[in-house]
């Protein structure tokens, strides 16, 4: 495998640690840090082979750089990933390794929880790190995110409303929410608050069935949730909601939701686009999460974190407008806003600063 080949010119680090006696095989990488220190979870996962492990972390790291960027924030992207079996491989030897060797790195990279690792693991990791975030709220923490995801996804529909539906209220606005996990319940508590008329779909049906009896929504088919007549489609599951086998079958006006990757190829926003539907880019709408977990680097205050959240409100309307502008997706637009506030915040730092070093990235 040629590893220099899949960093072409956009990556700044990649580190492999290696501890052979706790078993410990961990790839970092660091996408950009023009921002700030490179911020991103570390997934445990038994991946096929090395190269697939250096994939996804490249992949991921990229990513989190676009996320961090159009979320506002002073930092940059990186992700790691640990290869192994979690339930098998994981262990405290493991963790204290991988926080020494994350320590080492001096706050370039700055973790946290992502598939495979938890609350706990974190806490083990800040035994040897400070560059590790959602640990346990005694230790500083922010606790979980998904409230706060789900506040952030709700103030994006508010302006998918106004861009897509010409209204200012969600009140009588039928939205399906796919997937009533963490982040899908707490945003149908938002939307019943606001009146408008929601309906679940869940393959667990006890979560179906939690969120009906708090907030009696309507249900769907969770196998034909993408195909129920709606204003707004909210994927907050797992997987690409917004597939070739699905998009014939949408009938919506707005796709807007938590889920991470909504869609399983980039082209689907353009179709989206030619079927008249409105895309809220996911990595915009989804950011609350990461805002929240951001803000534990200078002290976690949760009002100031949720006032950060509300702004993707605006921002979503700064992409609406800019792709209306110049003729693009919203996936486009919001792709070039992160890249324009890399590329000018990058340029400011480099203003001389007596007692300052120039620097790309805070890192003085
Ligand atoms: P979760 O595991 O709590 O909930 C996911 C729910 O989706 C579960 O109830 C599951 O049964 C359901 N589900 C799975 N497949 C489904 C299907 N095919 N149809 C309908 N329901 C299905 O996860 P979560 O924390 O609520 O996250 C939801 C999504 O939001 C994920 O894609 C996640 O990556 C993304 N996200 C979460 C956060 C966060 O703060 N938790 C932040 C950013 C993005």
């Amino acid at each position: 495998m040629s590893v220099f080949s899949k960093l072409s010119d956009e990556y700044e680090e990649v580190v492999f640690f290696h501890d052979p006696p706790s078993g410990l095989r961990a790839i970092v990488a660091i996408h950009s840090t023009a921002l700030g220190p490179a911020l991103g979870g570390t997934r445990f996962y038994p991946f096929e082979s090395e190269e697939d492990a250096l994939v996804d972390a490249l992949r991921l790291a990229k990513a989190m750089t676009y996320k961090a960027a159009a979320g506002g924030l002073d930092l940059g992207g990186g992700k790691a990933v640990i290869i192994g079996d979690p339930s098998r491989d994981k262990s405290e030897e493991l963790l204290r390794a991988y926080g020494r060797f994350i320590e080492s790195l001096g706050g370039r990279y700055i973790t946290a929880e992502d598939v495979g690792t938890s609350r706990p693991d974190m806490d083990v990791l800040r035994r040897e790190t400070r560059w590790v975030t959602g640990v346990s709220k005694r230790l500083g923490g922010s606790g979980d995110p998904s409230p706060v995801t789900a506040y952030g996804v709700f103030q994006g529909l508010r302006a998918c409303a106004e861009e897509g539906l010409r209204t200012s209220s969600l009140e009588g606005v039928r939205i399906v929410v796919q997937g009533a996990g963490k982040v899908g319940s707490a945003l149908v508590g938002h939307l019943v608050e606001a009146g408008a008329v929601v309906t679940v779909a869940d393959v667990d049906v006890d979560a179906v069935a939690r969120v009906v009896n708090q907030h009696g929504v309507e249900t769907a088919d969770p196998a034909k949730a993408h195909a129920v007549e709606c204003d707004i489609f909210a994927p907050c599951a797992m997987g690409p909601a917004i597939r070739d086998d699905t998009l014939a079958e949408l009938k919506c006006r707005v796709v807007a939701g938590a889920a991470n990757n909504q869609l399983a190829r980039p082209e689907h926003a353009d179709a989206l686009q030619e079927m008249d539907i409105l895309y809220a880019p996911d990595f915009v709408i989804n950011a609350g999460g990461l805002i929240n977990v951001a803000d534990e680097l200078m002290g976690y205050d949760r009002d100031r974190a949720m006032t950060k959240v509300e702004a993707i409100y605006r921002t979503l309307r700064e992409v609406f407008q800019r792709a209306r502008l110049e003729g693009i997706t919203p996936s486009e637009a919001a792709g070039r806003l992160a890249e324009d506030r890399i590329a000018s915040v990058s340029r400011v730092r480099l203003l001389w600063v007596p007692g300052q070093a120039r620097s790309r990235g805070g890192r003085d």
